[in-house]
């Protein structure tokens, strides 16, 4: 096999995938409005360059999606690199740096998305270049495709692209945006292939009660009924469940660990909850560490918005509250449903909202996640890649529509705290370094794949 490093001069790569990022940083693509096409104008324009036809294709006016394609002999099926173009808004007087600068201070480029995720867009879009100029002969087509509407959940990208040109963008493997980039675990530093994803199913909690004057108080109150239920369901702690990727997860990293960290990790999948709940507050992680532990191993059920009444002297006759819930791969509404219904009683009423999403895995335990850690091990030697679940949701959710396995990846190593946790803060931004590091691995994975049958 070919090595990366004799077939391309790097540091002209650097250059070139660092232009194209802060290209990409100073197109303001805020969702909403999003706007991205002119993203895809640009990205559109640097493929002719290099003589790649790309398809450029509107949802709606401006919101602009591109997609590419490298021709292979057909004879192993496709891998799609995905990304989104879009970014969430940024409060410019609480930046540092202009959000829409791509300023390249003291070897780090600052810009809303420098993180989520144009980084990604520039290191894949790289990385197709640098394929076609190699002319190298490939065994499975290569596909890119940059969307946008990401962010307010891919009705005008990744969505409308499976839905009305599924055929320009299936592929067996997806390469997508992660989870954490890679998880400080003590004092060990393991990177982060995500290989599932949780779902939604929002609901609505409704107690009734007897109406009355607040001059004569009742015990039969909505607004008591609803508060009870809410704090059984805040102070519960839901059931396990185990998915392949988060066993995975424990189970990789606990073998890398000193031997008192790696007993206490595996208590984490003990089911008696209080064994649990010891051990993951024993973890050396920050809290934010913990709960996406627990919630790598619960559904969750979070509520966030409250109404009842409209007069100080009327007690009313109906309160409600609104539950963000996330429900783990392979769970269904009605096991939420059950599961909330075992807390909260009979007494209130559940009503989901339309468009409950089932949570994805990936099968963890396959080759491409294996030449990922190959590759990974090969740049940073004793490094380790373990699988994991993101508790929010991505484009994946649509792409897995076609069939395709979707794996979160974003090669980059860890710069130390303040470097850390940058996607939808201020001053988010990347280092020269990481960007190069994260296209030499891309690169190495997408040519050897693509090349393998
Ligand atoms: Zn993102």
């Amino acid at each position: 096999m070919t090595s990366s490093i004799d077939t391309v001069n790097w540091a002209d790569v650097q250059n070139e995938v660092v232009s194209i990022l802060q290209g990409l940083l100073r197109l303001d693509t805020t969702n909403p409005p999003g706007n991205e096409i002119i993203a895809a104008d640009y990205i559109a324009e640097l493929l002719r360059k290099d003589g790649i036809e790309p398809t450029v294709l509107e949802s709606a006016p401006t919101r602009g999606n591109v997609v590419a394609r490298l021709k292979s002999d057909g004879s192993a099926p496709p891998l799609l690199l995905m990304g989104h173009t879009d970014v969430v808004p940024a409060e410019p007087d609480k930046w540092e740096r202009p959000p829409f600068s791509g300023d390249v201070v003291d070897g780090v480029i600052w810009g809303r998305g420098a993180t989520d995720m144009k980084n990604v867009v520039a290191m894949e879009l790289m990385v197709l270049l640098l394929v076609k100029r190699l002319g190298l002969p490939l065994k499975r087509d290569l596909v890119f495709m940059a969307t946008a509407d990401e962010e307010v959940g891919g009705k005008y990208g990744a969505k409308f692209l499976v839905d009305q040109h599924p055929d320009l963008i299936r592929a067996e493997y997806a390469i997508n945006e992660g989870g954490p980039t890679s998880i400080v675990f003590g004092d060990t530093v393991f990177f982060a292939c995500s290989t599932a994803e949780k779902g939604a199913a929002r609901f609505r909690l409704r107690a009734k009660g007897a109406p009355g004057h607040a001059s004569l108080p009742h015990t039969d109150n909505a607004v008591l009924h609803l508060a009870e239920a809410l704090v059984k369901l805040g102070h519960a702690r839901l059931p396990m469940h185990v998915i392949g990727t988060v066993k995975g997860h424990i189970e990789m990293m606990a073998r890398h660990l000193p031997v008192d960290q790696r007993d206490n990790l595996i208590r984490v999948l003990s089911e008696d909850p209080d064994v649990q709940a010891e051990a993951i507050a024993r973890l050396p992680l920050p809290d934010s560490g913990k709960r996406r532990m627990y919630a790598s191993l619960h559904n969750t059920v979070t509520p966030t918005i409250l109404s009842a009444g409209s007069k100080i002297n009327v007690i009313p006759g109906e309160a409600e509250a609104r539950v963000d819930s996330r429900i783990l791969p392979h769970q269904t509404q009605a096991d939420i449903e059950a599961e909330v219904r075992a807390i909260v009683g009979d007494g209130v009423d559940i009503e989901f909202y339309e468009g409950v999403s089932r949570g994805l895995e990936a099968n963890w335990d396959s080759p491409l996640f294996h030449l990922i850690s190959q590759v990974v091990a090969e740049h940073e030697p004793g490094a380790v890649t373990v699988p994991a679940l993101i508790t929010g949701g991505t484009d994946a959710k649509s792409v897995v529509q076609l069939g395709t396995q979707v794996l979160g990846f974003i090669p980059m190593r860890y710069e130390g705290p303040a470097m850390s946790g940058l996607a939808h803060n201020h001053n988010e931004r990347v280092s020269v370094a990481n960007l190069l590091f994260g296209t030499q691995i891309y690169f190495d994975v997408v040519s050897r794949w693509c090349q393998r049958a």
